[in-house]
C-alpha cells in the first residue's frame, strides 16, 4: 500500500478513534463530573463556561463550533459531492483541519460556506486514480481502472489490420496499471488522455496554410524536420496541401510502442526452366517454342513482427509449392540449310586475278581455282550458308567452309584472318575473312574450292573470273 492511501486509512480510523473518544471523554466527564464535587464544576464554567472548538482550514480561521462533528459532516458532504464531480473517491487531506479549544465567550458563528469552499480547494483532498506507468514512470492518471485499460487495447487497436492474424500483441515497454492518489487537476479526460499517449502532449498546435506556402516553408517556419511534420500529419499528402488547410505542428513522440507478432501468408512466383531439343525438323540457326514455360507458385507462411505498424523482422515458417512450374521447351535446328536457303549460283569470292585454274597441274591435281591480290583483301562467302570449319588446316592455313545446303560447299583457304565462327550462318557475299598467305602458298591469295558431295567441282563454272 502507497504511503498516502496509508495515511489516509490511518487518517480514519483516528476519526472514529477520536469520535468514539470524545464520547467516551464526555460520558467520562460526566461520570467524573458526578463523582467530583459541584463546586468544581461551578469553578470551571465561570472560567471557561461551555467548551468550545475554534476552527482553522489551512490555518485560517472559519469559527467556532460546539461539536466536531458539525465539521466532520461537512467533511463527509465534500468528499462527498467531489467524488461525483471526479468519478472517484476523493479525500480530504489529513492536517487541513485545526481545532482549537476556546472560550465559548467568544464564540463566534462558523461560515459553513467558506468551509465548503475552503476544503473544495484541490490542495486540500485527493483523488483516488488509475496511473499508466510506462518503465515504472507515471504518463497518464484516469479515474477508473477501466477506463485505462480501455485506452491501452485503443492504442494497441490503432496498429491492428483488419484481416491480420495476430500471434501476439503487446507493448514494447513495460506497462502497467497502477492505483495512486492524485490531485484532481492531474486526472485526464479519456480523449486527453489517449492523445497524449500517442503524441506526447495533449496540446494541440497548428498551422493554416497560406498562399505560396509548402511542407518546405512551414517547417523551415517553425524549425521542424520536414519528416516530422509529415509523421505529424500521416493523413496529409505533403505535394496536395491546400490554402486553409490545418497542418499540425505538434511531433508525435508516443509513449508506447505496440509489438504484434503476425502470421502472414503470401503467394511468390517460382521460375521454370529452358530446355533446349535439338530437331532435324528445323534448319540450323532456327529456334521454336515446342512448350511454352509457365511460372509456378507457392505460399509462404512468415512470421512477422511490426513495431507500431511498421516491419521490423520477419521469419519464414513454412514454404508450400502450391503449382510446379512448367519447363520451357525450345527447339534448335539441326537441318542443314536447304539449296533454296542459298540463292543457288555464287557470287565472286574475292576480287584479283585467277593466277592459277582447277585441274592437274604440275603432275598434282588442283582442286580449286586461285585467285591472288593485296594481303587483306575481304573474302566473302560464294552463298547463304552455314560455316561448317573456321581454322587451321595443314597446308590448307587458316581455312573457312560454308555448307549451303543441297550438299553443296564452298572453301576458302590461306586466310589471313578469319571473321566468322561454326555454326554461324552467313548471308552471300558477307565478308568472312581477309586473303593472306598462311599455310603452303606461294604468295598472297584465296584458294577457293567448290564441292558437291564432298567431290571438288571445277569453280570456273560458278563464279564469273576472266582468266587471260
Ligand atoms: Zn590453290
Amino acid at each position: 500500500m502507497d504511503p498516502i492511501s496509508w495515511s489516509l486509512k490511518k487518517m480514519k480510523r483516528k476519526i472514529k478513534i477520536y469520535k468514539n473518544l470524545r464520547f467516551k471523554n464526555s460520558k467520562k466527564i460526566f461520570l467524573f463530573a458526578g463523582g467530583i464535587s459541584v463546586l468544581l464544576i461551578a469553578i470551571l464554567l465561570i472560567n471557561n463556561p461551555f467548551p468550545v472548538f475554534s476552527v482553522s482550514i489551512n490555518g485560517r480561521d472559519m469559527g467556532h463550533v460546539k461539536n466536531k462533528d458539525i465539521i466532520y459532516d461537512i467533511v463527509d458532504s465534500v468528499e462527498k459531492d467531489l467524488s461525483l464531480k471526479y468519478g472517484t473517491e476523493v479525500t480530504i487531506k489529513e492536517g487541513v483541519i485545526t481545532f482549537e479549544e476556546a472560550s465559548s465567550k467568544e464564540m463566534k458563528p462558523l461560515d459553513e460556506s467558506s468551509v465548503i469552499g475552503a476544503l473544495s480547494e484541490s490542495r486540500n483532498s485527493f483523488l483516488k486514480a488509475w496511473g499508466i506507468m510506462v518503465n515504472g514512470r507515471r504518463i497518464v492518471a484516469l479515474n477508473s481502472r477501466e477506463k485505462a485499460q480501455g485506452l491501452l487495447e485503443e492504442v494497441k487497436a490503432k496498429y491492428l489490420r483488419e484481416g491480420g492474424q495476430y500471434l501476439e500483441i503487446g507493448f514494447k515497454e513495460e506497462v502497467e496499471i497502477n492505483e495512486i492518489n492524485v490531485r484532481s487537476e492531474e486526472i485526464l479526460s479519456y480523449d486527453d488522455a489517449l492523445s497524449y499517449i500517442l503524441t506526447g502532449t495533449a496540446e494541440k498546435r497548428e498551422h493554416v496554410v497560406q498562399e505560396g506556402e509548402s511542407f518546405w516553408t512551414i517547417a523551415g517556419k517553425y524549425e521542424i524536420t520536414v519528416e516530422d511534420l509529415a509523421a505529424a500529419n500521416p493523413t496529409i499528402d505533403p505535394d496536395k496541401i491546400q490554402i486553409g488547410q490545418a497542418i499540425n505542428l505538434m511531433i508525435p513522440e508516443t509513449y508506447l510502442t505496440v509489438v504484434t507478432l503476425e502470421k502472414a501468408v503470401e503467394s511468390e512466383k517460382i521460375q521454370y526452366e529452358i530446355a533446349y531439343e535439338k530437331t532435324e525438323a528445323l534448319f540450323k540457326g532456327e529456334e521454336n517454342i515446342k512448350q511454352k514455360g509457365n511460372f509456378g507458385i507457392k505460399e509462404i507462411s512468415k512470421q512477422v513482427v511490426r513495431e507500431n505498424g511498421q516491419k521490423v523482422s520477419e521469419e519464414v515458417i513454412d514454404s508450400t509449392v502450391i503449382y510446379e512450374p512448367k519447363t520451357q521447351i525450345v527447339l534448335i535446328g539441326t537441318k542443314a540449310l536447304p539449296a533454296s536457303l542459298g540463292v543457288g549460283f555464287f557470287d565472286n569470292p574475292t576480287r584479283g586475278k585467277v593466277t592459277s585454274v582447277f585441274g592437274r597441274r604440275w603432275g598434282k591435281q588442283h582442286e580449286g581455282i586461285d585467285i591472288a591480290s593485296d594481303k587483306g583483301t575481304p573474302i566473302k562467302a560464294a552463298d547463304k550458308g552455314t560455316v561448317t570449319f573456321a581454322g587451321w588446316k595443314g597446308n590448307y592455313g587458316l581455312m573457312v567452309v560454308i555448307d549451303h545446303g543441297d550438299n553443296k560447299s564452298t572453301v576458302y583457304a590461306h586466310c589471313a584472318t578469319i571473321l566468322v565462327e561454326v555454326g554461324d550462318v552467313v548471308e552471300k557475299s558477307q565478308q568472312i575473312a581477309t586473303m593472306g598467305d598462311t599455310g603452303n602458298a606461294t604468295g598472297v591469295h584465296l584458294h577457293f574450292e567448290v564441292l558437291i558431295n564432298d567431290v571438288p567441282q571445277d569453280p570456273m563454272k560458278y563464279v564469273n573470273y576472266t582468266v587471260n
